[in-house]
């Protein structure tokens, strides 16, 4: 293990409900455990300023690590965003979302606050879930906090002192071994043992998001033969009964969940596009067969009860035995002496 020390520094602070937190609990592949101890080959030395497992410090002596950074005391460090980040300018008084005190006063340190003071310190800022990410639940229309995510507050081209640009683990929530596998690859770059991550045009981990729903799941034989689910109690393909799989980026159906168990539409659910920066609204109203399925479904209905036909033929074929094993006086494999 390298001398290297590599702080993270985790603010669940945004507007959130936790649960990438949480899911980052059940992560396998590699587990939290194991990143945190050191226990995977090429990590640095690594310490969590995480509330999930730093509960048994006070709140300033849990904040003095926090402020610390902000002092250029505490270097490197990743920065962990979770939640979305209110607009606190929209207002005249009152905040939306706060993490500790500004020191010497009673007034909160609001999420934008702590991210003006520790992002351009940062070795490399993280974002966690899809409203840390791009905006999510709390930036849909209509709401009141004027709610964006960290691409939309830094800028979608920041880049991080030493270089390396905002990424982005999206997912609500975010798939617990997505999460933990990115934070191995951001503490392995930092200690100089990994090039710099590969990310997509929306900041995602290319070899985490480079494939769609569609390509891993389960449920792609029933798709490409035109038999679509209609209720669902059924195994069939679920595009009619609003699954987006097809246009979503995200590797959940052919990872599983935790331990590799279930993903969305494996298990029965429409894939809702949760990943996607686009997420909630233009996946809305959920549950209806997204628009350009229509025209898909109806062309692969055609194709597809072809192909049923044909392989059905194929199949009852297949199901029975060559005519030459049987009992009796006579050889009717074909071999000749
Ligand atoms: Fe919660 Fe989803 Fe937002 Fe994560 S992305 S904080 S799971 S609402
Ligand atoms: Fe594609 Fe969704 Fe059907 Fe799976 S259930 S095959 S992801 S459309
Ligand atoms: Fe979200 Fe769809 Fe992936 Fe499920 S399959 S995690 S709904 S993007």
């Amino acid at each position: 293990m390298s001398d290297t020390l590599v702080n993270v520094l985790w603010i669940p602070a945004g507007l959130s409900c936790d649960g990438d937190s949480v899911a980052l609990t059940s992560a396998m592949q590699p587990s939290i455990e194991e990143i945190a101890l050191g226990a995977l080959p090429g990590l640095p030395n690594v310490r969590f300023h995480w509330p999930l497992i730093e509960y048994s410090l006070g709140g300033a002596e849990f904040l003095d690590a926090f402020f610390k950074a902000g002092r250029g005391e505490l270097d490197p460090f990743v920065l962990v965003v979770e939640g979305s980040i209110a607009n606190e300018s929209i207002k005249k008084e009152g905040y939306f979302t706060g993490f500790g005190n500004k020191p010497g006063t009673d007034q909160p340190m609001t999420f934008s606050d702590w991210i003006d003071l520790l992002a351009p310190k940062a070795w490399a800022v993280l974002a966690v879930g899809t409203c840390a990410t791009y905006g999510g639940i709390h930036a849909m229309a209509g709401n009141p906090t004027g709610a964006m995510g960290i691409l939309d507050y830094l800028g979608w081209e920041w880049k991080s002192s030493a270089g390396v640009p905002i990424v982005c683990v999206p997912g609500c929530p975010i798939h617990p071994d997505n999460l933990s596998e990115t934070i191995l690859y951001l503490l392995w770059q930092a200690n100089g043992k990994a090039p710099m991550i590969p990310l997509d045009e929306a900041g995602r981990p290319q070899w985490l998001f480079g494939s769609t729903v569609h390509e891993g799941c389960d449920r792609g034989g029933y798709y490409e033969q035109g038999d679509f689910a209609t209720e669902y109690d059924s195994p069939k393909c679920l595009v009619k009964l609003g699954c987006w799989g097809p246009a979503v980026k995200c590797n959940v159906p052919k990872r599983g969940w935790t331990g590799g168990v279930g993903g969305c539409p494996n298990v029965g659910g429409i894939c809702i596009g949760c990943t996607m920066p686009g997420f909630p609204d233009k996946f809305m109203p959920f549950m209806d067969e997204p628009p350009g399925a229509k025209l898909s479904t109806n062309l692969i209905g055609v194709y597809g009860n072809a192909i049923r036909t044909l392989r059905g033929f194929t199949q009852s074929t297949l199901d029975k035995e060559p005519k030459w094993r049987h009992k009796g006086r006579e050889l009717t494999t074909g071999y000749r002496t």
